[in-house]
């Protein structure tokens, strides 16, 4: 396996789709919709127009106050989704309790759900696809390797256990239910760790890892110190584990622009 770092990786990509868009003369543009400020929402938008802007892509942000009803909201998104000068809409999650999410984001037409939220979408959801993605590029062995998931939320977990079925994994996918013994059990015996809790530190240096193993840390903490933590305790004994921050969040950063790419040259 080649033990590329994520950023190492993510500047080539963005580099090689670069050279894609200007070699095909291609116009993207990417419509993110915000509704109010959460302070993590923000920094996400602006990783995503920084991204959008190194490549020469268009981002536009529809912004819209924290009290606008569900219906007018739905009107907008109907509305930005006709739009023929937008390629890709996103709308960034979480919207204000008030909202049906769900609702929401199955407004966005399929062929330019780049989020991969929606059951009709023909994108992959980006952290899952950024994820097998990396894996790919490093030359981890799938077929018939062991991997557990952590987590099975319907935007990480069960999509990338999917996917990883797709890889011929054995895969098995563990929640709040599974007992900490059993957690222990799955993990001496992986050769892929994807932690996607929400925990800081959840998977920690009381478990026994295979040296050889990959640990993919999905998990974003804040901590009372204000820093950033992942779902698992840095520099395990394993043969690679991402980093938090700049791991996971710069493939799924990655992975929607990809999808923008693919939605522009497909013609999904
Ligand atoms: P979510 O919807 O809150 O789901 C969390 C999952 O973790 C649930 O399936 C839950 O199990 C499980 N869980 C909770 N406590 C557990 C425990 N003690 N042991 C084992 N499993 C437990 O979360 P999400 O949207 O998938 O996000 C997970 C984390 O990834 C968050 O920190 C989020 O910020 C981060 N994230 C990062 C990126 C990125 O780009 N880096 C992208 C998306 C999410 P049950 O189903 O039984 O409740």
């Amino acid at each position: 396996m080649n033990a590329i770092s994520v950023k190492e990786y993510v500047n080539l990509e963005k580099e090689r789709i670069k050279g894609l868009i200007q070699a095909q003369s291609l116009s993207l543009s990417l419509g993110i919709v915000q509704v109010g400020h959460v302070p993590s929402s923000d920094a996400y938008i602006k990783g995503k127009m920084k991204d959008a802007n190194e490549l020469g892509i268009k981002a536009v942000l529809f912004h819209y106050e924290e009290d606008i009803s569900e219906e007018a909201l739905a009107r907008e998104v109907v509305g930005l989704g006709k739009r023929k000068d937008i390629d890709g809409l996103i709308v960034q999650l979480p919207l204000p309790k008030h909202i049906n999410e769900k609702a929401i984001t199955s407004l966005v037409p399929s062929n330019k759900d780049i989020d991969g939220f929606g059951i009709d979408s023909p994108f992959t959801p980006c952290t899952p696809k950024g994820i097998v993605d990396y894996l790919s590029d490093l030359g981890f062995a799938f077929r018939g390797k062991n991997a557990v998931v952590i987590g099975r939320s319907s935007i990480v977990g069960k999509p990338l256990s999917h996917l990883l079925l797709s890889k011929d994994m054995n895969v098995t996918v563990l929640h709040s239910k599974t007992t900490k013994e059993d957690t222990a059990f799955y993990i001496a015996h992986a050769d892929l760790i994807c932690v996607a809790v929400g925990h800081k530190w959840l998977i920690d240096h009381t478990y026994n890892f295979k040296k050889d193993a990959v640990i993919i840390d999905v998990g974003i903490n804040r901590g009372e110190d204000k820093h950033l933590y992942g779902d698992v305790e840095p520099n395990m004994p394993v043969y690679l584990q991402t980093p938090v921050p700049g791991g996971v969040g710069l493939l799924t950063r990655l992975s929607l622009l990809k999808n923008l790419l693919e939605a522009k040259t497909h013609g999904i």
